[in-house]
């Protein structure tokens, strides 16, 4: 049996180089960089008021109280987007509003509400309390600064990064190709939602589960048509999918019964393979096959298996391939609240519950059928081999609800 960190290295080397192609901003949500992104201005572009307000010589309202309030003379006003050729000098003020350019000669801004207008004085602003030198001033650059790395070659763009590239001027990014993932589910006992559930007959849910996983990974995701246990359907499909989609992954079919046909339809289609038994459970068959520069991914065909095995092996490979640095689940320390015991002898991947306090709890029977247990859990944890981890363990919980 391969160990899985050894199964994982074999599929990222063999995973095809990222390609790199141009992506407008506003489509590179969720994509990798494939070169560090590099602010165009500086970042605010020049230094402005964060009030509403007047641009003012700090020195000049040093005095100021309610009871004695520093008339100046208003000489200008700049709205969004203008600016003020002149100079603001002893005695004046420029009306601002939030965002406006400071003027040249000013150091601090006077909010609104510390000032007031006297019908009596037109032209003229009453300054009722003082303010430090650029106070109320946010500086050129000082959030960052033209020419600087704002996203890393492999980070993923998330909207707050595309905020940050947007504010700063950069329009299209170098992001990595997404691959096109074909789903295929193998089993003439697999019946489509909504159809007549014959006798032996089960609804197929694989690849309702995986498709948005695969697609939360940035895969381009195809689904197929259920393909029944034998090698001709089998084959087609393949055919098909080989044509149309950069990778295929299937789940069932791939054990030693005599109704398994991925592993032969794979190579009828010109495909070569390695056949896995990765030392977890669940999920311990595990097809890995390459065609040219395409992949197949034959995972076992129990729902939590096939999930299991799509997150810690299939998942990384279609992160690596759009250029991801970082392809390992999200993980965080959570403490026990109940044991945990694994009596076999493989890793146990066991389906938990951490809740917002880090506590986490077994989401229910671990069997590689039960459904409701993943439903009910957000992540695993890894148990080694005849082990039993007390309640109160810290451990490393993988978090698929944040990926
Ligand atoms: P297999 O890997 O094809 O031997 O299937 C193992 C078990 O998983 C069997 O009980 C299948 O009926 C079930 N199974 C296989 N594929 C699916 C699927 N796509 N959806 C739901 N159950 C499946
Ligand atoms: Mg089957």
């Amino acid at each position: 049996m391969l160990p899985l960190e050894e199964a994982l290295q074999r599929i990222l080397a063999a995973t095809p180089e990222p390609a790199a192609e141009r992506v407008p901003l506003e489509q590179a949500c969720g994509r990798y960089l494939l070169e560090d992104a590099r602010v165009c201005v500086d970042l605010p572009p020049f230094d402005n008021s964060s009030m509403d307000g007047y641009a003012v010589r700090a020195a000049d309202i040093s005095g100021a109280t309610k009871d004695r309030p520093v008339p100046l003379r208003v000489i200008g006003r700049v709205a969004a987007g203008q600016a003020f050729e002149g100079e603001v000098q002893a005695g004046t003020a420029v009306r601002l509003f939030t965002g406006s350019a400071l003027p040249r000669g000013a150091d601090a801004v006077v909010m609104q509400e510390d000032t007031k207008l006297d019908d009596a004085r037109p032209g003229e602003v009453l300054v009722l309390e003082p303010v430090r030198p650029w106070e109320n001033v946010r500086f050129r650059g000082e959030d960052i600064k033209a020419g600087a790395c704002a996203v890393r070659s492999g980070e993923r763009l998330t909207p707050a990064r595309i905020g940050l590239l947007s504010a700063s001027g950069v329009e299209a990014v170098r992001a990595g190709r997404r691959p096109v993932v074909a789903l295929i589910a193998t089993g003439s006992e697999l019946r489509e939602p909504g159809a007549l559930l014959g006798p032996g007959c089960i609804y197929e849910s694989n690849r309702a589960a995986l498709a948005p996983l695969a697609r939360a990974a940035g895969a381009d995701v195809r689904i197929y048509p259920v393909v029944e246990d034998t090698l001709e359907a089998t084959c087609d499909t393949f055919a098909t999918a080989f044509q149309e989609c950069d990778a295929a992954v299937t789940c069932g079919g791939v054990s030693v019964g005599e109704m398994d046909f991925v592993k032969a339809a794979f190579e009828q289609i010109g495909g070569s393979l390695d056949f896995w038994k990765v030392a977890i459970k669940p999920g311990r068959p595990f097809v890995f096959g390459k065609r040219g520069a395409q992949v197949l991914f034959g995972l076992p065909g129990n729902p939590v298996s096939a999930w299991v095995t799509f997150l810690l092996l299939v998942r990384p490979a279609l992160l690596r391939w759009q250029g991801a640095r970082e392809v390992e689940m999200p993980r965080h320390a959570g403490v026990l609240a109940e044991p945990l015991e694994n009596r076999g002898n493989r890793r146990h991947f066991m389906r938990v519950s951490v809740n917002g306090s880090g506590e986490v709890r077994s989401a229910g029977t671990q069997a590689s059928h039960i459904l409701s247990a993943t439903a009910a859990a957000n992540g695993l944890v890894d148990v080694p081999p005849e082990t039993l981890l007390a309640a109160g363990t810290t451990v490393p919980v993988l978090r698929w609800d944040l990926v």
